[in-house]
């Protein structure tokens, strides 16, 4: 199997980080290795594996807190918005490759203004960071926000397969992957017809997630 990727937990709050490889090129890229940089780095190095860049879905210190040692321990650079001033600027519909992979990159602001998306696009697998979780959706702070990650999450839509899997940056799900088409039948906010249904669900989340069960 030439498609590497593994999705690690790297403590923190349930924090997910991501390992995307091509193993007949031995290239990866580590994602958002956070708390755990050594174990990313390990099974890297275990399959053989260069680490051609450390790429960060956003600036939240609980998803880039292993940047530094991820870098010291495999030499490769930061990739991430522009904003946080990587030694690699990704852009909105630049591309990375891993071996023969293409990574598109989708600028997805809201939860942060510094929001990535990362889209490997022969395998469709689609990195979410913290803008989609499953089952919700990442947190916001002002009404604008909200409205920011709504447009981000629309596009999402329109621009992705059903058939995409969906790794986030968090285990906050009932599993720890889903796919678009899961995702658009059953996460409640995906379900929103209009913004403003969409912003009354986030003020009532609290509640609803009582009504559910959920954590
Ligand atoms: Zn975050």
């Amino acid at each position: 199997m030439q498609l590497i990727f593994e999705q690690i937990r790297a403590g923190g709050d349930r924090n997910f980080g991501y390992l995307l490889g091509d193993r007949s090129a031995r290239e990866a890229v580590l994602i958002d290795p956070s708390y755990s940089p050594e174990a990313f780095v390990d099974r890297a190095r275990e399959q053989g594996l260069t680490v051609t860049h450390i790429v960060n879905t956003h600036g939240h210190d609980d998803h880039v807190n292993g940047n530094g040692r991820a870098r010291a321990l495999t030499g490769a650079p930061i990739a991430a918005h522009p904003s946080l001033e990587p030694d690699v600027p990704l852009e909105d519909g630049r591309e990375i490759t891993v071996g023969a992979w293409r990574v598109r990159i989708t600028y997805a602001p809201g939860h942060s203004p510094d929001h990535l998306l990362l889209y490997e696009v022969a395998n469709e697998l689609l990195v979410t960071g913290d803008l989609l979780f499953v089952g919700k959706v990442g947190g916001t702070s002002t009404r604008e926000d909200a409205e920011t990650e709504w447009n981000s999450l629309q596009r999402l839509l329109r621009e992705t397969p059903d058939t995409a899997t969906v790794w986030p940056g968090h285990d906050y799900g009932i599993r720890p992957s889903s796919t678009i088409a899961l995702e658009r039948k059953t996460n409640p906010f995906l379900l929103c017809r209009t913004f403003d249904e969409f912003v009354a669900l986030k003020a009532d989340w609290a509640a609803v997630k009582r009504r559910f069960g959920l954590k």
